[in-house]
Order: C-alpha cells, then structure tokens, then sequence
C-alpha cells in the first residue's frame, strides 16, 4: 500500500464542480489501494479577493489579522472537500494547519516550517479515513498564533507533509499537464518536460515559473521527495521533478535518455528595479546598502553595480526585488540618504526577467551566444544580466517580455507540435 500526498490549487477547486470532482479523484486514489493525505488551496482566487477586501478596510498593515483572515480560505476548501468525499461515499477528516501539525516562527504572511508532526494525520488515515489539510498555514510555539507560509505555500505544506510522513510520493496538481518548457499562457508550443531535476526545477521556480512555490522544491530537493506535478482536469501523466537525477532512468523505463540541453524558459512580473546612484566607491557602502534593505526585509534578487567611472569615486548599484517589498525597502533606504551618501534613488516597476535554464549549459559552449543573439534579433534591450551554472537571467522591459520569451524559447528549439491545454484559471 502506498501512502500519497495530493494538493489542489485554487484552480482545481474553484467551484462546487470543481470539488465534486477533485472528491471522485482522491476516492479513486484510495480505492487503488492507497492511504490518501489531501492538501488543499483556496477556492479560484479567493485569497486574492480576500487580501481586495482586506485593502477596502485599511491601508495599514495588520500581520497578525491578515494571517488569519487568509487563512479562512483554506479552511473553506477543505471543508467542502471533506463533505463531497463523504457524499460520494467515502469517509474523510479535514485539519487545520495547525491540528496537523505544521509548526512555523511567528513571522506572519512568510512563516517558516520549523517542525511538522503529523500526529492526528497519521491516526486518520491508519483508520482509513482520507485526511484532508488546510494549506498555507501553521501555527507559531511561540506566539501561538496563525502563520501562513507566503502566496502558494500549499505546495510547501504538501512537500512538507509528504516528507514528515515518508509519502511515497507528492501530487502536485493543477490547471495543466504538468511543467512546460515555458509558460503555456505566453507560448501557447509549449512542450510538456516529462522529468526534470530538482536542481533545474529549483532555477525554474526562482525564476517566476509559477507552476511551483520555490520553497516546495528546495524542501523536495533537501528530504528527497519525488514531486509529480499533473493536472486534475486529465488523466495524463504529468513532470517527475526528482531529487537524485539517476533516478530518472527508472522512470523513463529503459529509454536511453539524452538529457537536454536546456529545460525551459521561465519569466517574472513580480519584480522592481531600485537603482542608487552615486553612491560612495568605499569599501563597506555595498554592506551598508544591502543592511538597510535586510533590515526592511526584502529579498534581494539581482545586484548589479557599475564600474565607478575613472577618478569620480562614486558607482551605482542597482537591484531588483518583489514589487510588493518595494514601498517599505525604499522608505527604508531613503531615510539613510545621508548617512549612506548617495545622489538619489530610482524605482521602476515595469520590468520583466527573462531566465534560460538549463543543466546542459555546464558543459556546452555557445548557449550565451545563442541566448543573446535571440534577444537582439527579436530587438530586446537589456537592462540587467546576472548567471548561475545552470541559467542566465536578463531583466527588460515589461512591454517586451512576452516577445522575448517566445524569441528564446524558439532559438532553443523548445517549441512542440501541439497547443498546451490550459484547463483553467486567470493567471491571477
Ligand atoms: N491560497 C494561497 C494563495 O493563493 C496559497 C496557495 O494557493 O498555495 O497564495
Ligand atoms: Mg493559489
């Protein structure tokens, strides 16, 4: 008997419809002879519609409240799902994150898991029943409150949850087949990657594909829990995101494998630019800078700093971060203006990052050239570039982003025969 970990997304369960069906699959999961532990988002964009609402009240922030009116979403969904399962004649038990275990710190709105003890999980399904569990949430020890993980933390929550457990494996499903070589909305050639390595999956998901929350794959990739990310609206095998990458001979079943080269294409709206310019070329600036930052508790992503032209003693460092932590970082580094010494700060918010990934790139040359070629033809400027081992990123403007990821994608050769089936959701 093999114990599987399933999440929904918001998608899969936006409506009555939606749940009666997602209920007939997972009673169909246990049928088959499996003990089935189901995590669940919020219905279609309900949290968004929360987080409206919520802006219709206040503008002030309020962590501890928004944390918990969030949560109440989730708590909706696995309600509903636990009643469809027993109306189609199953018998199932939904949890809150909390009743199940998840532990988290206390910082609302990005908690983190600092422990999960799946005790009453393990009781329910041991007895039979289908365990239902509210995602993107936990409770903190020490302020014992509702946390919830950060927007599409149920994804971290069922990785979680099938790492404490020991799943055998983690169903990720939602509204397509499964990864794409790019996302299927702006290139509609997309092709389906049948299995990718958590390393790339882990570039992908950093990189603004938003088909999983990069938390799930790191926490995938440390407790070795192979993902499945498919769609609930098919039957169709989905992506294998695996963990040890020799594994995917055994699931590729005996078919001489050709890695390729690059995986996909992945992009980001979600991002502004800061620029400080003229800031003093001293040693520690770079420190102070990025302290101020921290301090307002931004997450950094690309850093550039220019070449300080000869003999002025100043350079400019520019960088980019979530446009939802842009107000508060650049509140933060405006009232250090003097002590820190710049000129003046620019914020821009309609850029776009573009991310080529890859493991082949490590061992074949040309894959730059060709990247920026593309670019060039499809007449892209570029604004930032930064690389790993296994990606190049470039940030441009927000207007050109679609066409530069279409130019890319087909560079590489990425694009299929057939449209990728988008079954649902806005996208939002
Ligand atoms: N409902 C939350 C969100 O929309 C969490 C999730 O869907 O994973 O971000
Ligand atoms: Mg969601």
């Amino acid at each position: 008997m093999a114990l599987i970990v399933q999440k929904f997304g918001g998608s899969s369960v936006s409506d009555a419809e939606g749940i009666k069906r997602v209920a007939k699959r997972v009673v169909e999961t246990q049928a088959a002879g499996n003990q089935v532990v189901v995590v669940v988002s919020a219905m279609g964009d309900s949290t968004d519609e929360l987080l409206d609402l919520a802006a219709q009240v206040t503008s002030l922030s309020n962590p501890r409240e928004m944390d918990m009116l969030l949560s109440a979403g989730e708590r909706i969904s696995m309600a509903l799902l636990a009643m469809a399962i027993h109306e189609a004649g199953s018998s199932a038990q939904s949890f809150t994150g909390s009743q199940a275990g998840m532990i988290t710190d206390a910082i609302h709105g990005k908690a983190r898991i600092i422990d999960v003890s799946p005790y009453r999980i393990k009781t329910s399904i041991e007895k039979g029943d289908i365990a239902i569990v509210a995602g993107f949430q936990g409770m903190s020890r020490d302020s014992n409150d509702i946390t919830t993980l950060g927007r599409g933390g149920s994804d971290t929550t069922a990785v979680a949850l099938a790492a404490a457990l020991k799943a055998d494996v983690c169903e990720i499903y939602t509204d397509v087949d499964g990864v794409y070589t790019a996302d299927p909305r702006v290139v509609p050639s997309a092709k389906k990657i049948s299995t990718i390595s958590s390393e790339e999956m882990l570039e992908m998901a950093a990189s603004g594909a938003k088909i999983l929350h990069l938390r799930c794959v790191e926490y995938a990739r440390r407790f070795g829990v192979p993902l499945h990310v498919r769609s609930s609206f098919s039957q169709l095998e989905g992506t294998w995101v695996l963990p040890n990458p020799d594994d995917t001979i055994k699931i590729q079943e005996g078919e001489p494998l050709e890695q390729p080269i690059i995986s996909g294409v992945a992009h980001d709206r979600s991002e502004a630019k800061v620029t400080v310019v003229g800031v003093p070329d001293i040693p520690g600036k770079a420190a102070e800078l990025f302290g101020i930052v921290a301090g307002a508790h931004s997450n950094i992503d690309m850093i550039v700093q220019n070449v300080s032209t000869h003999g002025s003693g100043h350079t400019d460092i520019s960088f980019t971060l979530p446009i939802v932590e842009g107000a508060e970082a650049l509140a933060a580094l405006k009232a250090a203006q003097e002590s820190v010494g710049y000129d003046s700060l620019e914020y821009d918010e309609q850029i776009g990052k573009l991310s080529l990934i890859g493991a082949g790139m490590r061992s074949n040359p040309g894959v730059s050239y060709k990247f920026f070629r593309a670019l060039s033809d499809a007449g892209v400027n570029i604004d930032m570039i930064s690389t790993s081992e296994i990606r190049i990123s470039v940030v441009t403007s927000a207007d050109l982003l679609d066409t530069a990821v279409r130019a890319v994608h087909a560079a590489f050769d990425l694009d299929g025969d057939a449209v990728a089936t988008v079954y649902a959701g806005t996208g939002r």
